[in-house]
């Protein structure tokens, strides 16, 4: 019964591979072979005349490989670490499956009332028509050099994250970083902690770090103090004027900063961590979006506008959601999109009214790794920071292996081998 075609398996194009698509693309899987999603704590309740079904999964992202980009701090300061922090999809045993086609590509339009998406391709441009029966958008948000790599191989990456690991290597006169919210805090952090002969300066143009993000008074604070116990000079209330390159006494060269109020600072380099985030939902009808190019949605992340609404879905960064966006978020939105799209089709197939799973709205939290230590905010224990909690949020690495066990990027999805409530990303619980 309903619309879906029984004569071959069902479509799902993800737009978008990392943390919100893949968490789609593989509690999708899971569904579709009667499993309980792996994202999901409790037994997910399955309809007894509709236990598996045919699927064919195709997730078209920019780039190669799964990018941690929370990682993105710390992969720009340390060579090891930037060689762990881009996957190449082919080498993720969790996605190896035949019907999880992964294209490199860009999703340049997409049709709803044909159900249509179009892909240029990553080499050729060449445009190719998909023809699906869900839609998930899940391309995030785009953020410039360098608070995100640009390259879309992990070949090109590794060479632009080493020049910029020996630029900074090699900062003999300090390095200034532009920008006191969480992406110039945490690099300015992670810099400090792997080249502890630097000298790191943040300049914030505000009174208080993380001054965009709505959070507590406190939580600013002791952002603040935790970011100078790690070695960090900090300047607030310094809006940068202008830079420009002098030469130094002994014949190096060195950029002259000045700020608005007359002060003048020296630095071998000067990295831009202010965050302009533009969208990435161009290949959507102006319909779906908002004026800032958010995908508008309802609570069960069906879009809200848009032909043939129940078949999209989005979720991550580029929902019109409140909050600070969170990798948790994603994850866990890409997840509720994979359930809310089965439950569409358990009631396509069987009848059943759909028990949709909801967002609800997003009290301010953050979780931020401040070298050693990290600062966290939450409604239910409020400010913490510390090593502790560095060890509980981002477990040394970054958040890097706590976001590759909960997607199940290692193999073919286990139960028992999933990490579970104590190891769920924390800003999801
Ligand atoms: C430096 C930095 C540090 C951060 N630290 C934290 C942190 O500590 N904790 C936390 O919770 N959050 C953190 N965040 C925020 C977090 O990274 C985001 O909330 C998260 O990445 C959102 O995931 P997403 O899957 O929605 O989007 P993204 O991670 O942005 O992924 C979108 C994907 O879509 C692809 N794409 C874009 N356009 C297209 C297109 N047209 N066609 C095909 N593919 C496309 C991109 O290549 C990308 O792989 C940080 C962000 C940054 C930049």
């Amino acid at each position: 019964m309903g619309s879906l075609p029984e004569s071959h398996a069902i479509r799902v194009f993800v737009a978008g591979g990392s943390y919100a698509g893949v968490a789609a693309a593989v509690n999708l899987l899971d569904l579709s072979q009667g499993l309980t999603p792996r994202q999901n704590e409790e037994t997910y309740g399955f309809h007894d005349d509709f236990k598996t079904f045919d699927i064919e999964i195709t997730m078209v992202d920019e780039r190669d490989g799964y990018y941690h980009l929370i990682g993105t701090p710390l992969a720009l300061a340390d060579s090891e670490y930037a060689k762990k922090n881009w996957v190449k999809y082919s080498d993720c045993a969790g996605l190896q499956f035949p019907n999880i086609k992964i294209l490199q590509g860009s999703v340049a339009n997409v049709d709803p009332e044909a159900k249509t998406a179009t892909v240029s391709d990553h080499l050729t441009k060449e445009i190719s028509t998909h023809k699906y029966d869900y839609f998930v958008a899940a391309s995030g948000l785009r953020r410039v050099w360098p608070v995100v790599p640009q390259s879309t191989t992990r070949k090109q990456y590794l060479l632009e994250a080493e020049r910029q690991i020996q630029n900074l290597n090699n900062a003999k006169h300090g390095v200034v970083i532009v920008g006191g919210g969480a992406v110039g805090i945490e690099m300015a952090a992670e810099l400090k902690m792997v080249k502890p002969h630097l000298k790191v300066t943040l300049i914030h143009s505000r009174d208080k770090l993380l001054s965009n993000e709505n959070l507590p008074d406190e939580t600013r604070d002791v952002a603040l103090k935790v970011l100078k116990e790690g070695g960090v000079e900090a300047l607030m209330s310094h809006r940068l004027a202008s830079t420009k390159k002098v030469e130094a006494t002994d014949g190096s060269v060195k950029q002259e900063i000045e700020f608005t109020n007359g002060h003048k600072i020296f630095a071998s380099e000067v990295v831009m961590a202010v965050s302009k985030s533009t969208r990435t939902t161009s290949y959507l009808p102006e319909s779906a979006v908002d004026e800032e190019g958010y995908v508008k949605i309802k609570t069960n992340l069906n879009f809200e506008e848009i032909s043939n609404a129940d078949y999209h879905f989005a979720a991550g960064d580029l929902v019109k959601w409140a909050g600070i966006k969170r990798c948790g978020a994603a994850m866990h939105q890409g997840h509720l999109a994979a359930e809310n799209i089965h439950q569409h089709i358990t009631q396509q197939r069987t009848g059943k009214a759909p028990e949709f799973r909801t967002i609800n709205p997003v009290p301010p939290m953050i979780g931020l790794a401040v070298g050693k230590q990290a600062v966290a905010h939450n409604p239910g224990s409020g400010t913490t920071y510390g090593e502790d909690v560095a060890e509980a949020y981002f477990r040394g690495d970054l958040g890097w292996t706590i976001c590759w066990n909960w997607l199940g990027l290692a193999g073919r999805f286990v139960k028992a081998e999933y990490p579970k409530k104590a190891d769920a990303p924390k800003s999801e619980l």
